[in-house]
């Protein structure tokens, strides 16, 4: 069912009613997987009277990217993607935060396992959108028994639709199990990230993360928050492998990404981490996170792209 409060989609290059941006059954990426996605917040400034979304060029240069690794030629650049996303919110009118999902897919109406010699569509939709995870304070995470997908698999670095069944799998699994969300490993054993954020431990006050070479999506969150920590809180961030047990003893756990934002693990299975509540290093940069993707840091408005003042510009 359609969320009531989307109206507009933008399919086929322009902004239509959100009941005439449907597919076949035919479609190749139903099948297959053979999609790429992106995922973006807007954050409503009141005081402002504003709509900020963050940062869309980043998202989108991914979204380019994860195209290019499926062999779709969309006729875009991260700049005229973000017009459309500007275009579609002022259609919309929101005036409360939303999430914003770009999808890119092979539209050919064929069978046939490949993804050259194909269609591609794109559209985009909206909606307003709230907290992903409930626990935003203090999350209750647990190892996924599935392993990440490999780079040599489906390119983790992509955001692939049918790379998604991995993550779904494993988040599936640990909230049916009475868990918030699903810490997932490598192959080789060392951590990888949650099921759909990125995933960083402080431990004796340097933040640590995996790097992009641990089959990591690249998540825009993950790079600012690494700015974030150095440039504003004065905390070292290391990029390395990340041993599980390290998890289990760290001083604090926190993941991140578009949907979670910044939020604190507070639990891993039947261990509290540091404390048990949300650590310090985490509540500073959560602070500092919801105060910058509002507006209210000068410093880093050039992260975010304003709905309505953008009007002026066309
Ligand atoms: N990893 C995965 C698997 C994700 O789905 C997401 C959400 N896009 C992230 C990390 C975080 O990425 P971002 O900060 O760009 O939202």
């Amino acid at each position: 069912m359609t969320d009531p409060r989307t109206r507009y989609a933008w399919f086929n290059e322009a902004i239509v009613p959100i009941e005439q941006a449907h597919v076949s059954v035919m479609t190749h990426a139903l099948h297959y997987g053979t999609s790429v996605f992106g995922g973006l917040r807007g954050y409503w400034n009141a005081s402002d009277d504003e709509l900020f979304v963050f940062r869309p060029l980043d998202h989108f240069k991914r979204f380019l990217q994860s195209a290019q690794l499926l062999r779709m030629a969309l006729p875009h650049t991260p700049q005229s993607l973000t017009d459309v996303v500007t275009a579609l919110l002022r259609a919309e009118g929101f005036r409360e935060n939303c999430y914003i999902r770009p999808l890119a897919f092979k539209s050919s109406h064929t069978v046939g396992v490949k993804v050259h010699d194909l269609d591609s569509a794109l559209t985009v939709f909206a909606m307003p959108f709230g907290s992903y995870i409930a626990n935003e304070e203090g999350a209750h995470v647990a190892f996924s028994a599935w392993r990440r997908v490999e780079d040599n698999v489906i390119p983790a670095r992509g955001k692939i639709g049918g790379a998604y069944v991995n993550s779904a799998m494993s988040s599936t699994d640990v909230r049916l199990a009475g868990y918030d969300e699903a810490l997932v490993l490598n192959e080789d054993g060392h951590v990888s990230e949650m099921s759909s954020a990125n995933f960083f431990i402080v431990r004796d006050g340097v933040a640590i993360t995996p790097p992009v070479t641990s089959n990591v999506l690249e998540g825009i969150v993950r790079r600012s928050v690494i700015q974030l920590l150095r440039d504003e809180l004065g905390v070292p961030v290391v990029e390395r492998e990340v041993d599980r047990s390290e998890v289990y003893i760290a001083d604090e756990c926190f993941m991140c990404g578009t949907g979670v934002q910044v939020c604190a693990i507070s639990k891993v299975e039947h261990r509290d981490i540091g404390a048990g509540g949300m650590g310090d290093v985490t509540r500073r940069l959560r602070d500092l996170f919801f105060e910058v993707v509002a507006g209210k840091v000068p410093r880093y408005r050039s992260w975010l792209v304003p709905v309505y003042s953008s009007a002026a510009k066309g």
